[in-house]
């Protein structure tokens, strides 16, 4: 083996900006870290990030809670999922969303995936039938959007409740509408590895009062949500009120303060990020044995990572491929391990969940390889990338 080796660190961020750090030590500075502990006039942080996300999304309500885990489990409640209930998820998602239906007593039935890497609405028809569920958790795995005009016409003849997990689709949006404003709920995660870092946190989005005023109630606003501003008017609370649980998961304004300053800067970064997924992929194109993902013109994707697909490729001859490239520096992981690895699993390494069995899925997720690009990477970084991963993939063919 020889060649070129690449240095960078596929798990490094970028600094927060200074003006977070400036907001964020400002807070500090008050003392008063709790989102409801304002002096008379003053409007927290919390409350500004919820009206500026709303606005960013052009929904009505913003509510901000602990993770984006606990906003898609915050969801599940103000839809009026219960336990015992089936909800419809992708079998190709990461682990704490069929973790946040269990986590209610729910079940997830998984829907297949297509070689475009979304949700396969054939199967999405067929599960609903023989599941008899009313909820989808669509989650947009890895910043691929599906058809979401046929999704939604699919969900309103179906009857189905849709609810977005945009974990990794903060900022990209189909046909102009912004990813999770389609759905009932949109729901958004700002932990360290998603578009915007507050290390942990979550945005749930909606234009549905009732569900709105549910999911502050959940999040742990006891009375005093009117100091919700993103919020629908106390009226709706009244209705409400005596019945929503308190599931305690508020944001703090501390991580609020250090949210809005990267919430202005979200466009520009996702453009950057665009940039760096397009140098991988030109550079990758036409590599030997490789699927790239094509992306609809509808679909504006935030590529904060890239996936590429090995279709029928051994698991032996995958794994020394990985092998091949980690020595050389760069990190593929792959969804289709049998053990799950950090942060990838398969649908049936959710052992908590009824197995279920999707061969065609399996075909697919089997291939897929998976990458990170942080924005620290630029895309001359992205092209050596490519280049010892395209030397590897001749290797491979050749043996
Ligand atoms: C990260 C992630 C979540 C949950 O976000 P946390 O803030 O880590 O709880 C949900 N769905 C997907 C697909 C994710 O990657």
């Amino acid at each position: 083996m020889s060649g070129e080796v690449f240095t960078g660190v596929f798990t490094q961020q970028e600094p927060i900006p200074d003006a977070g750090i400036e907001a964020a030590i400002r807070v500090m500075r008050t003392g008063r870290l709790h989102r409801y502990n304002t002096v008379a006039g003053e409007v927290d942080e919390t409350a500004r990030l919820e009206e500026e996300f709303a606005a960013f999304v052009g929904a009505k309500y913003c509510v901000a809670v602990a993770s984006g885990g606990y906003a898609l489990g915050a969801a599940l409640r103000a839809v009026g999922v219960q336990a015992g209930d089936t909800v419809l998820t992708n079998a190709f998602t990461l682990a704490p969303v069929p973790g946040a239906i269990a986590a209610l007593g729910a079940e997830p039935v998984f829907v297949g995936v297509t070689q475009g890497l979304v949700i396969d609405l054939a199967d999405l028809v067929e599960k609903t039938r023989t599941s008899g569920a009313r909820v989808l958790m669509l989650s947009h795995m890895r910043g691929h959007i599906c058809d979401m005009d046929a999704l939604m016409a699919l969900a309103d003849r179906l009857r189905l409740t849709v609810i977005e997990d945009c974990a990794h689709t903060m900022g990209a949006a189909w046909k102009g509408t912004p990813s999770g404003r389609h759905g009932r709920i949109g729901c958004y995660s700002t932990q360290t590895y998603k578009h915007m870092n507050s290390g942990e946190g979550g945005l749930l989005v909606t234009d549905d009062a009732e569900a709105a005023a549910r999911a502050i109630m959940l999040s742990g606003s006891y009375m005093l949500y009117p100091k919700h501003r993103a919020a629908p008017a106390p009226e709706v609370f009244e209705a409400i009120k005596y019945h929503t649980p308190n599931v305690s998961g508020r944001m703090d304004n501390l991580r609020a303060a250090i949210l809005r300053p990267q919430l202005a800067d979200l466009p520009a970064q996702c453009a950057r990020w665009n940039a760096l997924y397009r140098a991988l992929e030109e550079g990758l194109r036409g590599g030997a044995g490789l699927t790239l993902i094509e992306r609809p013109e509808a679909e504006a994707y935030v590529a904060s990572s890239f996936q590429f697909l090995l279709l029928d490729w051994a698991p032996a001859k995958i794994e020394s491929l990985v092998a091949a490239c980690l020595a050389r520096g760069v990190e593929l992981k792959w969804f289709g391990a049998p053990e799950p690895v950090a942060f990838t699993s398969r649908y049936d390494s959710w052992r908590y969940v009824a197995p279920q069995s999707l061969p065609d899925s399996d075909r697919i997720l089997q291939a897929i390889m998976d990458m990170r690009l942080p924005l620290t990477f630029s895309t001359q970084d992205c092209a050596q990338i490519a280049r010892i991963i395209t030397e590897e993939l001749r290797n491979a063919a050749a043996k």
